[in-house]
């Protein structure tokens, strides 16, 4: 294996290239919500959009998305947007294609579109057929996603609503939204993570990643340890601000993923599979920390070098208030703007579902190793973050979503009574 030298060239591709519109509608659904679904959707981000079209592909088509949003994607773009991401981090066999199906996957999509693509990106293209590491264009990205959003069928089934409660009756389960109510036989609960709050006994008033930097600021004090503080700081020295980073740990990390490659392989969740529950806490922690791309190496040791950015490492923060950061030795770190880049919480239901239903055990829901339903209610199921402690840390990325789509889509189909493929017809298909 060729061993990955970093280019912060890699991070500038183009965004907001025009392509061609797919074949089929992309528009979101419009009028008043179905009254009755075979499966209701919720949460139309990449996980919501792979457990949609696996299904389409299992001929269950009573299906509805809902989505605060209304547009399959939308947060996950808007977010990338915010921190003017060009790039995504996973590569490109990390998509929220069908597994089983030689469906158009990212990378056919991307060399499909061949000449809109620069020099440095047909190259990454060239980089994962070869089988090596690779960086996708957002912009690629996102058209691919509307390409699959609009060819399953996705986008027609869209609504925008926001859902406050799946309340399970004897007959089906009602899912209550700010626009009335649909019922399901089955629900997925796709919902994707919530950006992390600053502690309750902090001051507050501060600013966070997925929010602009205000225009009047000359200087920013970012807290965190993760790609999106890398991207906030990156953008304020474009800016000219100078900036402080408080880092909790006593060096920053550079890697390919915040998650140890071997969880997107067999072998890692089967090293999960293996493990008692507290084993799996472990691993959790062990082997997804945060941690910024290798590109952005030579561009932060450099800023640092010549004094725009200070780096305060190895410290807790204990207080954060507009324009300072309280550090647990007793200095304070003084910036116009204070940016927290602290993370995100997974969504496990919770609020949402009855507690005995969820029945949270160290923050994560009660779900079924093979079918990723929640054991109290099988009729209800989750895909992304929500299902960590099923299929490790990869669970809350692309490619975790890719595995429990497989699982859930083929328990849904199987209980509504569609012939599912076997892995053999399946394995006749690819
Ligand atoms: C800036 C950024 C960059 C990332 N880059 C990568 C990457 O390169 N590779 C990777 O694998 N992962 C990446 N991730 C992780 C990424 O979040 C996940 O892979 C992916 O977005 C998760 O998809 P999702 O559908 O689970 O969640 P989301 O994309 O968050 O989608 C969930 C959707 O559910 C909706 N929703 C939630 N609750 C409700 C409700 N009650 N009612 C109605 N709608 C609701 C939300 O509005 C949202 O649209 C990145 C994350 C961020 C923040």
């Amino acid at each position: 294996m060729m061993k990955f030298m970093p280019e912060p060239h890699l991070l500038e591709s183009p965004r907001g290239r025009e392509w061609p519109h797919p074949l089929v509608s992309r528009s979101a659904a419009t009028g008043p919500l179905p009254v009755r679904a075979d499966v209701v959707i919720v949460g139309a981000g990449p996980a919501g959009l792979a457990v949609a079209s696996a299904l389409w592909h299992l001929g269950v088509s009573d299906v509805v998305l809902l989505d605060r949003d209304g547009r399959p994607c939308q947060r996950f773009f808007d977010r990338i947007d915010t921190l003017g991401q060009r790039v995504l981090r996973s590569p490109y066999e990390h998509h929220p294609g069908v597994e089983g199906y030689r469906d158009c996957e990212l990378l056919d999509f991307a060399r499909l579109h061949w000449s809109r693509l620069t020099p440095v990106e047909r190259r990454e293209i060239r980089m994962a057929q070869a089988g090596h590491r690779s960086v996708v264009p957002v912009d690629v990205f996102e058209a691919y996603s509307r390409h699959i959003a609009a060819v399953h069928g996705v986008t027609a089934r869209t609504w925008c609503a926001d859902v406050h409660e799946v309340r399970p009756g004897r007959t089906g389960l009602a899912v209550h939204t700010d626009h009335g109510r649909v019922n399901a036989r089955f629900t997925v609960l796709c919902l994707g993570e919530e950006r992390r709050a600053a502690p309750a006994a902090w001051s507050g008033g501060v600013g966070y990643w997925d929010e602009p930097v205000p225009a009047s600021a000359r200087s920013v004090v970012v807290v965190g340890a993760g790609l999106s503080a890398a991207h906030v700081i990156a953008n304020s020295l474009a800016r000219g601000l100078t900036v402080r980073w408080v880092l909790r740990e006593n060096e920053e990390r550079y890697q390919c993923a915040d998650v140890n490659a071997s969880f997107f392989r067999p072998e890692g969740r089967a090293r999960f599979d293996h493990s008692s529950w507290s084993d799996r806490l472990t691993l959790m922690g062990r082997h997804r920390r945060a941690s910024v791309m290798f590109e952005f190496q030579p561009l932060l040791r450099a800023a640092e070098a010549d004094g725009r950015l200070t780096v305060h490492r190895g410290h807790a923060v204990v207080d954060a208030r507009p324009g300072a950061v309280r550090l647990a030795d007793g200095n304070t770190v003084h910036g116009d703007h204070v940016v927290l880049a602290i993370g995100t919480t997974p969504s496990t239901g919770e609020g949402l579902l009855p507690a005995d239903i969820v029945r949270a055990r160290d923050g994560w829901p009660d779900l079924d190793e093979r079918t990723l339903a929640y054991r109290a209610d099988p009729r209800v199921l989750a895909v992304g973050a929500a299902a960590c402690m099923v299929l490790g840390p990869a669970a809350r990325n692309i490619d975790g979503h890719r595995v429990a789509t497989a699982r859930v889509a083929a328990t849904i189909a199987a209980r509504i009574g569609v012939t599912v493929p076997t892995a053999m017809e399946v394995a006749a298909l690819v």
